[in-house]
């Protein structure tokens, strides 16, 4: 059975967080004499002298209205970073206990687990890039806290298969954390919709991918009103920037224009997907369901070299577990895409 109290660690059970000048008025008034702020205002827009929104409300509502998940079961941090990492601090205790991931991966929930000294169980994908079922079994122990899910993966490009997914979702008592950064990209569907019938469930998802907003730092996590609480009380009061804030709510306005860049890239994915698999120097193209691709060459090492010299950097993934021989390459705009078609023709002609 799934009991979120004695997953959380107990200092963080019984943390009493943070209470900003902020959090403690929340009434009416136009005297604020209560933060130290300067009063006399600011060299830039004359409001940035005030503490922004610690909860960072008018976000969420608009989050909240596209996505249809409530206020108080979306977490906004500094990047989806932010929010892996809280996740470990609240819920993993240090040197004991662990948690599960399936390489390769994104690295972060490695860096983030060594930084919180969390041991890492890891699970490699099999051949297909799917969950191992048996060996996730295998893995699984009483003080194993998360699972990491990245769906679609980053560096494979796929998507993780929705039945593996229910089936961890439906028999692991831990939290299992569903990263969707590529999600627009994907023919398959969010699991948002899923949130309500699986209380051990965390979806994440940033403004760095499709939205067009890495600058920005602005990632989100939506899971039970349980969940989102403890990542508040741990998370710094302050962890997005008003002007952040106030970005964020113009981009979320722009959905047409996102859905037609959307619409854009994975269009050119899937015309590279076809180019790329016509050529000599590829021995395979893996299918996608994110704005890049994952291509295996014959000489990945030397290629890369070459695309450098000629100014187009890709991601070298050749030593990188099951990914030999590989590069990942981001869907770039059209001129950058066919660049990258004809300095991969002169490599094979030199
Ligand atoms: C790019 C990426 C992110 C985004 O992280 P941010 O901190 O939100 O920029 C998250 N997860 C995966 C798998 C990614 O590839």
């Amino acid at each position: 059975m799934f009991n979120l109290e004695t997953l959380v660690r107990p200092n963080i059970r019984s943390l009493k967080p943070y209470s900003s000048a902020r959090d403690e008025f929340k009434g009416e008034a136009n005297v604020f004499l209560d933060a130290n702020e300067n009063s006399l205002g600011s060299p830039l827009v004359k409001w940035y002298n005030r503490y922004p929104d610690p909860l960072q409300m008018n976000v969420k509502e608009k989050i909240s209205f596209i996505k249809k998940i409530p206020v108080d079961q979306i977490f906004l941090g500094n990047g989806s970073d932010e929010a892996i990492d809280l996740l470990f601090r609240c819920f993993c205790e240090p040197g004991i206990d662990e948690v599960i991931l399936f390489p390769p991966t994104y690295g972060m929930y490695e860096v983030s687990a060594n930084i919180n000294n969390i041991k890492l169980n890891k699970v490699p994908l099999t051949d297909t890039f799917q969950l191992d079922l048996e060996a996730l079994e295998q893995a699984i122990k009483p003080n194993t806290k998360i699972i990491w899910i990245c769906s679609p993966n980053n560096p494979t490009g796929n998507s993780i298969d929705r039945e593996d997914i229910e089936m961890v979702l439906n028999n692991f008592d831990g939290l299992v954390v569903i990263d969707e950064a590529y999600i627009n990209f994907s023919r398959q569907k969010s699991w948002l919709a899923d949130l309500n019938d699986y209380p051990n469930l965390v979806v994440l998802q940033t403004l760095s991918k499709a939205w067009g907003l890495a600058g920005i730092r602005m990632g989100m996590a939506f899971a039970s009103a349980a969940v989102v609480d403890y990542m508040n009380k741990v998370k710094p009061p302050y962890n997005l920037s008003q002007p952040v804030q106030e970005l964020a709510l113009k981009a979320l306005d722009e959905i047409g224009q996102v859905n037609d860049m959307i619409v854009t890239l994975v269009n050119e994915r899937q015309q590279m997907e076809r180019l790329l698999s016509e050529m000599t120097e590829v021995e395979k193209v893996y299918p996608s369901d994110a704005n890049f691709l994952l291509v295996k060459f014959k000489d990945a090492t030397s290629l890369y070299a070459y695309l450098v010299a000629e100014g187009i950097v890709v991601r070298d993934r050749s030593n990188v577990e099951k990914c030999a021989g590989c590069l990942r390459i981001t869907i770039g705009t059209p001129a950058e895409n066919e660049k990258l078609i004809q300095a991969i023709i002169n490599f094979n002609q030199a």
